[in-house]
């Protein structure tokens, strides 16, 4: 799934939200989806940036609890986006013979369901079979968020990412041979100071292997509590400044070569909000991208009271 940077809790004060005391994290575009917790926390919870579930031993939800919440959400208002986000960070790890039931719940008790969208990897993707990822398309699984972070093999090792380039490039495949829509979640600044152009331009020609529908890039931040925290404090991991991430980013759309991509740098935690369809609006971003970080005018940036991390 994706990481750290995600500060899109939902505490459940919509009726809604099916976490039993606490935070939730979903990607900004499930802000009305239908949250549906099946597991709690993340299996892997080692990425050295990633904070969102230390402390929180991995769970997955009975799923005579589960087929209580679906009843329980039956008798409500269909969300308005007509898709059910299941939950937490790390759902899709759940084996074939439990997210087949709740998948089929969710068609039994909630019919005006038209997607099931959820956080997966390399790790919960590569589990499973390109059939068993069909059988769940044709049970409603429509969108896996994939934090992907970076395509620079050095930088993968060095977060603990769990992965491999060559392991994102198969669960790429795997995806789309199951016709289930692959979002990629990228992180600018990751790399540092020091691995900065190297990470950029590595994740621009994994985004070119991989060919993905949509990408979203945000910024890191080092979290207190965090391996990367501690690296920043001691001076070991030097974040790049705005117009270095910036600059990060402009390589990224610059040098990817993609069929159809919605690619947005939208998140609360960037500096520079830009949305397009790559490759067709590849040189109008590119050229925003270069006037600002040409200027160096901070004013043109989001303040940073005004970033959510
Ligand atoms: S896979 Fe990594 S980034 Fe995603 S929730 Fe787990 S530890 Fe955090």
């Amino acid at each position: 799934m994706s990481n750290a940077l995600h500060p899109f809790m939902t505490t459940g004060p919509d009726g809604r939200t099916l976490v039993p005391g606490g935070s939730v994290y979903r990607p900004p575009s499930e802000h009305d989806s239908l949250l549906l917790q099946v597991s709690v926390g993340c299996s892997h919870n080692k990425c050295s940036y990633c904070a969102m579930y230390l402390g929180k031993r991995f769970a997955i939800r009975p799923q005579a609890e589960i087929d209580g919440l679906l009843a329980r959400y039956a008798t409500q208002p269909p969300a308005p986006s007509g898709r059910v986000f299941l939950c937490d960070g790390d759902a899709l790890i759940l084996p074939q013979r439990r997210l087949v039931p709740v998948l089929e719940g969710i068609r039994k008790h909630l019919p005006w369901v038209r997607r099931v969208c959820t956080y997966g990897d390399t790790r919960s993707v590569l589990r499973k079979s390109v059939d068993e990822l069909r059988q769940l398309r044709e049970l409603g699984l429509g969108m896996v968020y994939h934090g992907v972070e970076t395509g620079d093999e050095q930088s993968l090792a060095a977060i603990t990412k769990g992965a491999t380039r060559a392991e994102v490039v198969e669960t790429a495949a795997r995806l789309k041979a199951a016709g289930i829509a692959h979002s990629v979640i990228l992180l600018l600044g990751i790399a540092g100071v020091e691995g900065s152009e190297r990470h950029a331009r590595e994740t621009a020609s994994l985004l070119t292997a991989i060919d993905p529908p949509f990408a979203g890039a945000l910024t890191v931040t080092p979290v207190p509590g965090t391996p990367l925290h501690d690296a920043f404090e001691r001076g070991a991991f030097t974040l790049p400044d705005k117009f270095g991430l910036l600059t990060e980013l402009r390589t990224l759309i610059a040098e990817s070569t993609l069929t159809r991509c919605r690619f947005s740098s939208n998140h609360a935690s960037n500096y520079l909000p830009l949305r397009g369809e790559l490759p067709r609006d590849q040189e109008r971003m590119v050229a925003a991208l270069d006037e600002v970080i040409r200027r160096r005018d901070e004013r043109v940036l989001k303040p940073e009271w005004l970033r959510g991390l």
